[in-house]
């Protein structure tokens, strides 16, 4: 059911809704999804609170007879703000709404919402510029990273969870938790343990795979997950890939791009795809050391617009990273730069 006048689509796949909002942004469009558990209503995601976005929404419901207030739960996968922008917007419209999230999404919910946290957040993000000054790119580039990690937050809005879950638990006697970082640290794929259906947030996706990169985290979190290896953010990537298909979902619902209906296929493509990317950016520093931003320029072309080249370089980075802890890459340091060879 496409709606043209807000341009959004709704689709009912296996009894469950999948409603389509435009976005924005490259993705063009998030998915969230409505569905009945035990004469309860489960939403997955609230979407993001921007512009006539929340009205987008609440037509959609209507569409296919439903109000904010029907709905019972709402499980947010992570921090993006296409994912969790809109839900103090929910709670307001339905205090009864019981909002769920992981543990490390709402620590960074909480901080990165705090205006007495900017100076911090500022300071973190200044690290990781400087950091990937280090790796190659200009003390302008620098400046606008420091710039895009403090304007994001201004789309999010503080709400306290009735629900604080953490990898493993179950939710409603069969939705089972789990945690995924990798994409976002505190990222989690919710499973339906009886139909084997996984909605997988950002976390898979049917045409591209989701940009893994560095996160900006408040000291005492950072102190919290001490064991997390917070550089080699590409392996616990690929270990929540393993850990999905484990499970062996029978459907994937992701929040962006098509519904997956060959889950173990596409996420062997998803890692084959990062063996292929670890091969390439080995044979381009083979006897040739280079920073990791030349490499991402050489990977995916000079032309790219801020935004993405940033992109690029946290990809290339994370799989430089990634080779480094297996020790199949060095390093030497030239110029206050970080060059990449093996
Ligand atoms: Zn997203």
């Amino acid at each position: 059911m496409f709606n043209a006048k807000f341009n959004y689509d709704i689709n009912k796949i296996e009894g469950i809704y999948q409603i389509k909002i435009d976005i924005p942004w490259a993705v063009k469009f998030v998915s969230l999804y409505l569905f009945e558990l035990d004469e309860l209503n489960i939403l997955i995601d609230s979407g993001l609170n921007i512009g006539t976005w929340q009205k987008k929404l609440f037509s959609a419901l209507k569409d296919i007879n439903f109000t904010i207030q029907d709905i019972d739960y709402c499980i947010i996968t992570h921090m993006h703000t296409d994912h969790i922008g809109n839900c103090l917007n929910l709670k307001q419209k339905n205090p009864e709404l019981k909002l769920l999230m992981h543990d490390i999404t709402h620590e960074l919910l909480k901080w990165e919402t705090n205006d007495e946290n900017l100076k911090e957040l500022k300071q973190e993000a200044r690290e990781i510029a400087n950091q990937l000054k280090k790796y190659g790119i200009s003390e302008e580039q620098g400046n606008r990273i420091v710039q895009f990690f403090t304007y994001w937050p201004r789309f999010l809005q503080y709400q306290y969870p009735d629900i604080i879950v953490h990898d493993g638990d179950t939710v409603l006697d069969r939705l089972e938790i789990i945690w995924t970082p990798g994409h976002s640290f505190g990222h989690i794929c919710v499973f339906d343990k009886k139909e084997k259906y996984l909605f997988s947030g950002d976390h898979i996706l049917s045409r591209i795979t989701p940009h893994i990169g560095n996160f900006v985290v408040p000291e005492y979190l950072a102190e919290e997950y001490k064991g997390y290896d917070f550089d080699n953010i590409l392996k616990h990537y690929l270990a929540s890939l393993d850990k999905i298909d484990k499970l062996n979902p029978k459907i994937i619902f992701p929040a962006h791009q098509e519904i997956i209906f060959n889950p173990h296929e596409r996420i062997l493509q998803i890692k084959e795809h990062h063996k292929n990317r670890l091969a390439e950016i080995s044979s381009v520093i083979k006897d040739n050391p280079l920073t990791a931003y030349r490499i991402s320029q050489i990977h995916f072309g000079e032309d790219l617009d801020e935004m993405n080249s940033y992109m690029a370089l946290s990809e290339v980075l994370g799989h430089l990273l990634y080779l480094e802890a297996q020790e199949k890459v060095k390093t030497i340091e030239k110029n206050g730069k970080l060059l990449y060879y093996c």
